[in-house]
């Protein structure tokens, strides 16, 4: 079976299964107990990741928090922020193209008082960055907005929108989880990042762990949130929680390797993507369309029409071939959000599926198209 749902998840890279292993059988220390060599090892070895995701991500090592993913990154950040910064009448600046996990967050709070505005998009998912300026002039308590889409990989200005906040001194968070390792940035030179999320599970790693980047408080800068787990005060009190530490460890080790090859992955990913969306083209001419543009984006998500075919029924008829979806993992029952808010009619989004390649895809498996 062809795997081609890399933004739903990835399959763990071989070598962070084999850096987690002696995490999970004899180094079973608790990284918070003291004095014995158990103990300190595990330690050692949480420390030792935390560096490798600081450089894949371009920040210091105190910056990172670790999660159990990006889902309570995204809620630990937004409701931590909201809570800190704003007791009563905070306001929260958002995207109507999120992940759920932003969305809902931000309903909830809304149902408690908070006021919400979510930002409307255009045909290819993005955020106009006039509509950005204008919310800043409410001075919102957060701007929260999705760096690359999961469904059409669509990118926002982030960088821009980083820069606008900090001027303005608006706290914003980015919601980086398909971005890390296929597109390349530096944190310490976007300054306006205050907080961000990732997930492990997205860049072959396992699932259930994740990161929320925590920007170090400076003399200007207050990045500061309430914590969305009380308890021993584990994670420089931002996440109590005994620390998952073979996750952590896996995550550490995907970083390494995503940092590595992240310019032979994104020319990879960009390859794959031409033969796919040449062969396509060339096979089914104008019963496909596609809803991404072909730059701008991140590299090997594609969107695609299949003109007067259900996409349910088609995934099911190919699914002993081939793993594909028809958009977010997390809702594929119901007509994708971030299609109807590009403005794409019912009809088109139910005959829409999403290929999401990733580096372990080979050019063999894009030739699985010519047998279709
Ligand atoms: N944000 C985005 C953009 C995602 O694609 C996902 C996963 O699908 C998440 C957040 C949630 O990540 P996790 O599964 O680690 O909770």
């Amino acid at each position: 079976m062809i795997y081609m749902d890399n933004s739903a998840t990835t399959a763990i890279y071989p070598e962070v299964l084999d850096a987690m292993m002696p995490y999970l059988r004899e180094e079973y220390g608790n990284p918070s107990s003291k004095y014995y060599t158990l103990a300190s090892n595990s330690k050692l070895a949480v420390e030792e990741a935390r560096q490798k995701v600081a450089y894949l991500l371009g920040c210091e090592h105190d910056e990172i928090v670790f999660t159990s993913g990006a889902t309570e990154s995204n809620n630990m950040i937004i409701k931590g922020v909201l809570d800190y910064y704003n007791k009563n009448n905070g306001s929260i600046v958002t995207s109507s193209v999120e992940h759920p996990s932003v969305l809902e967050t931000c309903n909830y709070l809304q149902s408690k008082g908070i006021s919400v505005t979510y930002l409307a998009v255009d045909n290819m998912g993005r955020v106009s960055l006039d509509d950005i300026i204008l919310a800043i002039k409410k001075q919102p308590t957060l701007l929260s907005v999705i760096w690359g889409n999961n469904e059409v990989g669509s990118l926002n200005p982030i960088e821009t929108i980083a820069s606008d906040c900090d001027k303005n001194g608006i706290l914003f968070h980015t919601d980086a989880t398909q971005v890390v390792g296929k597109v390349e940035f530096q944190l310490s030179k976007i300054p306006g990042i205050r907080f961000l999320s990732l997930s492990g599970h997205k860049l072959h790693a396992p699932k259930g762990i994740g990161v929320a980047y925590i920007k170090k408080q400076t003399k200007e800068i207050y990045s500061k949130i309430t914590p969305l787990l009380h308890g021993g005060g584990q994670e420089n009190n931002y996440r109590s929680g005994t620390l998952a530490v073979h996750n952590i460890v896996g995550l550490g080790k995907a970083a390494e390797v995503a940092k590595l090859k992240q310019k032979n992955t994104v020319q990879h990913l960009l390859n794959l993507e031409k033969q796919l969306t040449i062969l396509l083209k060339e096979k089914f001419h104008d019963k496909i369309k596609f809803n991404n543009d072909h730059s701008n984006k991140i590299p090997g998500i594609l969107s695609i029409q299949f003109i007067g075919l259900n996409n349910e029924l088609l995934i099911k008829k190919l699914a002993p071939y081939l793993a594909i979806s028809t958009g977010s993992a997390c809702s594929s029952s119901k007509p994708s959000h971030v299609l109807q808010e590009m403005g794409l009619p019912v009809s088109e989004i139910r005959q829409t599926l999403r290929i999401s390649l990733s580096a372990i895809n080979t050019t063999e498996d894009i030739s699985f198209f010519n047998n279709l």
